[in-house]
């Protein structure tokens, strides 16, 4: 026997027009590329969001179709969110800090027909745009004044000409739930990206459990700035929950340094952040250099790389922010778990806590989750057995765009490539992604744990452990370490350091110092490429 109740699809258009219909005088602040602070209202944008979709139809954008963007956080690119995805055509958003020729490969193979972007990447896009034939229109995300006179690409649309030419009556459609609404790629760390393609309905689950107040928390009194990028898995799912919850949305453009980040902060009175860790790295540099401090920030959501919890004591204790440490993955939508204290958890002291906080969380209600050992068998949730982690939910992808990879799923769950435990009360901590793991003696080293350590040294401003061939035990782990400026710092001080606080035969067996270390579209620390450079360095 069936229930009674309305069969209504989950559509992303009805996010829009709930926050048009009971947050309309709600604020969407945004710094524009063009150097300029842009407000409007909830009202302006759902307004603008179906020009928009209008404009899009009458360039022949059909169901199904792919638009890609290239661009910042900011109003236009929200609206375009709203205006691809809530007509029935597929957003696809690109990284713009990828190769030129791995984001064509990417453009072509995802067939994206039409291409916005932002000014900044006028000159990425004038060198891709003849590897793009697929491509019918190129439109450039600003007004009239804002157009070159001439461009190397061939019939530039301008973004505000195309909104300015049709009227606002225009009906979202409905269609099954299931449909296309957004389209990512995997950073492609290992082989060629994938394509991760995203539904209404997983979409809108996904932002209903992440709105939640043991998750992201997010309501109608907050003031949300996403720091991490529209281009990165959906701004973490914020531009949807924003207009579920009606909260006001500050967008950073593309002022990311930590003077930038802080004004708007300050000035828009912003509660709730979120961004990778070497962002954050960047902003408290500047406060603690200028002396500053949050007014009104009271959280921020960390995650995309293990929190170190130097960072998380930095943001606690000096600055009263707390720190929501998240993992979830591009192909999880892309929240799994978050790491929000049990009662229990919140009577600890506060060493306990911050051990606690340092891990990456538990399963928000939707996503299954469990630890598996090399025979598959499931591992007790006893905080040490490590294993793969595998997911399951109605946000975790079923297989890869085109079927590329073969199948996604071992009997029904997602293999992450991530290695973690889970401890009694269900909170998962990641000790390594498989492709670092260091396997010293056939046991394995957790490398994250080894990373935390040196980067609570006041003197190290970033560190990563990686593999090293060693004659006698295959791997032994060694840390590349980017010192603080002026700071002082030698081999045998940091690794002095470690004593006491893991198990000797952990300690890494040599530390190099670097100026930098290479980090990814993503701002995650690219350890393969410091393997591919330092992998010898113990056979020396
Ligand atoms: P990519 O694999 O392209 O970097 P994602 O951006 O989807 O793609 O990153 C997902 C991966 O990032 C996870 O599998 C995990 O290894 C890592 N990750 C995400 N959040 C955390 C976290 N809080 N702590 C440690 N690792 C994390």
């Amino acid at each position: 026997m069936n229930g009674l109740m309305m069969q209504q699809p989950l559509l992303i258009s009805s996010l829009l027009r709930h926050a048009e219909r009971h947050h309309a005088e709600q604020e969407v602040v945004s710094r524009r590329c063009e150097g300029d602070i842009h407000r409007y209202r909830f009202k302006e944008l759902a307004a603008r969001a179906r020009r928009l979709a209008k404009a899009l139809r009458a360039l022949g954008v059909g169901e199904g179709a792919r638009v890609g963007t290239l661009a910042w956080n900011t109003y236009r690119h929200m609206e375009l969110y709203y205006a691809v995805s809530g007509s029935g055509a597929v957003l696809h958003t690109l990284n713009p800090r990828l190769h030129p020729e791995q984001l064509a490969w990417i453009a072509a193979h995802a067939e994206d027909q039409v291409l916005c972007f932002d000014l900044s990447f006028l000159p990425l896009v004038e060198a891709v745009a003849a590897q793009l034939p697929g491509v019918k229109h190129f439109v450039l995300m600003s007004d009239r004044a804002h157009m070159p006179a001439d461009s190397k690409v061939a019939n530039l649309l301008c973004y505000e000409e195309l909104v300015e030419a049709q009227d606002d009556d225009y009906a979202w459609p409905l269609f099954d739930e299931n449909h296309a609404s957004g389209l990512c790629y995997t950073s492609g760390t290992t082989g060629n990206p994938k394509g991760v393609l995203y539904s209404h309905r997983s979409t809108v689950l996904h932002s209903y459990a992440a709105a939640l107040p043991d998750a992201l928390n997010c309501s109608a009194r907050d003031v949300i700035l996403p720091v991490v990028p529209m281009f990165h898995v959906n701004a973490w799912g914020l531009p949807y929950v924003a207009c579920m919850v009606g909260a006001k949305l500050v967008f950073p453009g593309p002022g990311l340094d930590g003077k930038s980040l802080h004004e708007l902060f300050e000035a828009e009175r912003v509660t709730v952040s979120a961004g990778v860790p070497t962002v954050w790295q960047g902003l408290l540099a500047h406060v603690e250099a200028q002396q500053l401090h949050f007014s009104t920030m009271r959280r921020t959501v960390i995650g995309g790389s293990s929190c170190p919890p130097a960072m998380l004591r930095s943001f606690q204790e000096k600055y009263g922010v707390e720190v929501l440490h998240a993992w979830g993955m591009t192909e999880l939508s892309p929240l799994g778990t978050v790491c929000t204290l049990k009662p229990a958890q919140q009577q600890l002291d506060a060493e306990q806590r911050y051990a606690v906080q340092a891990k990456q969380g538990r399963a928000i209600f939707g996503v299954d989750m469990k630890v598996v050992g090399e025979d598959g068998a499931e591992l007790p949730w006893d905080g040490k057995s490590s294993g793969e982690l595998l997911v399951r939910g109605p946000w975790v992808l079923s297989q890869y765009l085109k079927g590329e990879g073969g199948d996604a799923l071992l009997d029904g769950w997602f293999p992450t490539g991530d290695v973690a435990h889970i401890d009694a009360q269900g909170f998962m901590q990641i000790t390594d992604r498989a492709k670092d793991v260091i396997k010293s003696g056939g046991e394995w080293i957790g490398s994250i744990d080894l990373e935390n350590i040196a980067m609570s040294h006041p003197a190290v401003a970033m560190a990563a452990c990686i593999a090293a061939r060693h004659a006698k035990w295959d791997e032994r782990p060694l840390l590349v370490v980017v010192k603080k400026p002026g700071a002082a710092l030698s081999k045998q001080e940091l690794l002095r350091h470690y004593e006491g606080r893991i198990a000797k035969w952990w300690t890494p067996d040599d530390v190099l110092f670097v100026d930098a270390i290479p980090l990814g579209a993503t701002g995650k620390m690219q350890k393969n490429k410091l393997r591919e450079q330092f992998q010898d360095h113990l056979l020396q």
